[in-house]
């Protein structure tokens, strides 16, 4: 199994603190955190994926927006690049401690944040990325069977 993730939310899983827009997006949010702290691998996906899946119903979704896709563009391009890898929609990633660990560090720096231009959670990804992700989801010890 994999689970199909939009290549802009490979950023936002980085400083996840279980917090979001309803209940149900938080509930399937941590499911998918802990399939991926147990090792479970992503399939990027153009469009919505299996983080969206609960808003898609919602009024004012904006999965399909223009300017969301716009953030998977940059994301897809920086990521890959900051992994030195071919990242491309249709691929198969594994997110490896050491994989969350540079991007966490490109994160931090900047090099990774074209996609976050704009967004409304700008400041509070700054802030915990400025903290050490103390409290993130996303564990270090991903891929080693830790739960979240
Ligand atoms: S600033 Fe927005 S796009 Fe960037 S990681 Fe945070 S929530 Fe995601």
């Amino acid at each position: 199994m994999t689970i199909s993730i939009r290549p802009h939310h490979l950023l936002c899983m980085l400083t996840y603190l279980g917090k979001g827009y309803t209940p149900d997006f938080v509930h399937g949010y941590n499911k998918i955190i802990r399939r991926l702290n147990a090792g479970e691998a992503i399939e990027i996906v153009s469009g919505p994926d299996d983080i969206c899946r609960p808003m898609l119903s919602e009024d004012g979704c904006h999965c399909h927006d223009d300017s969301v896709r716009d953030r998977d563009t940059r994301a897809l391009a920086q990521v890959g690049r900051v992994l030195g890898i071919d990242l491309e929609n249709g691929g198969v990633l594994l997110l490896t401690p050491e994989r969350i660990s540079v991007l966490r560090t490109a994160f931090l720096d900047g090099s990774v944040r074209a996609a976050c231009t704009g967004c409304e959670w700008y400041d509070l990804c700054s802030e915990i990325s400025d903290g050490g992700y103390r409290a993130c989801r996303l564990s270090i010890r991903a891929g080693q069977g830790k739960d979240a």
